[in-house]
């Protein structure tokens, strides 16, 4: 077991998928003995007017503050958000940035503004290449806008292919995966392992190993780890597999942050 657990991806009641109260997650990390985690429930910023979000952001907020003031000198508790679709909203997610005291923020685009979300969509019916060249061409857009501290499941689209039985390669993408890879490293910003596909049929992390390897060639110095956990039952899921996935590709650290800088936790 590897000293240094944190959960940088947790989701609680306050998103819409979310099952569990920001105290029932920390009770469960605490019995695994994780050093911190950090929630960070959903604000996709397109649908931020809509109404759910307008009123669970803030919520969210002063949750995870009340359990970080709850289990203080027993668990470090992170406030953070999963910032969607930044790059349809700037202005709004400057000025929510600027009004919450965020530790982390995580960037991520679960769908193309005024298209399909990728979970709705049918693989077998609709060509996945077109699908993933948009994608990633919305994410490079997304990792230049520059509004985060690390990019969240870089290869999201494909869980939904995978699961539905339909094989696809990142090969063809090869070249957008690089240029987005190098704006991480030029800014400085993270790379998310996220843990979450290691218990679905496919059974690997977002990205993949490859992808988390060729980050660290191109000069990728920082990764955080989560489990993008909706419930305790799945908190702190795969952390183990994910930091050995890190080391295995070069790093001798994975990373927390707190107030938006990184914190290096040694891997051993
Ligand atoms: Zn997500
Ligand atoms: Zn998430």
């Amino acid at each position: 077991m590897y000293l240094h657990l944190a959960d940088q991806h947790l989701h609680t009641d306050n998103s819409p998928d979310g099952s569990h109260s920001a105290i029932l997650m920390c009770e469960r990390a605490v019995e695994l003995g994780l050093r911190a985690i950090a929630f960070t429930d959903h604000c996709e910023a397109p649908e931020y007017y809509d109404g759910y979000y307008e009123k669970a952001l803030p919520q969210a907020y002063f949750d995870a503050v009340k359990a970080k003031s709850v289990f203080q000198g027993r668990l470090l508790v992170l406030i953070g958000v999963e910032l969607g679709g930044a790059v349809y909203e700037e202005e709004l997610c400057r000025r929510l940035l600027s009004q919450y005291s965020y530790d982390i923020v995580l960037s991520s685009l679960h769908f193309v503004k005024g298209a399909k979300e990728y979970h709705l969509i049918d693989y077998r019916q609709v060509d996945y290449r077109p699908v993933l060249e948009e994608y990633f061409k919305e994410l490079l857009r997304q990792a230049k806008q520059n509004l985060f501290d690390s990019l969240a499941h870089l290869d999201y689209p494909t869980r939904y292919i995978r699961m539905q039985g339909v094989a696809c390669s990142l090969k063809p993408f090869a070249d957008l995966i690089d240029e987005i890879l190098k704006v991480l490293v030029q800014n400085g910003k993270a790379l998310e392992i996220n843990t979450s596909g290691l218990s679905a049929c496919f059974h690997t992390t977002l990205p993949g190993y490859d992808v988390i390897k060729r980050f660290r060639d191109l000069g990728g110095e920082l990764v955080t780890v989560g489990s993008d956990a909706h419930c305790t039952a799945s908190l702190g899921g795969g952390l183990e597999e994910g930091i050995a996935l890190a080391h295995k590709a070069g790093f001798s650290y994975v990373t927390m942050f707190q107030r938006r800088e990184p914190v290096l936790l040694k891997i051993e």
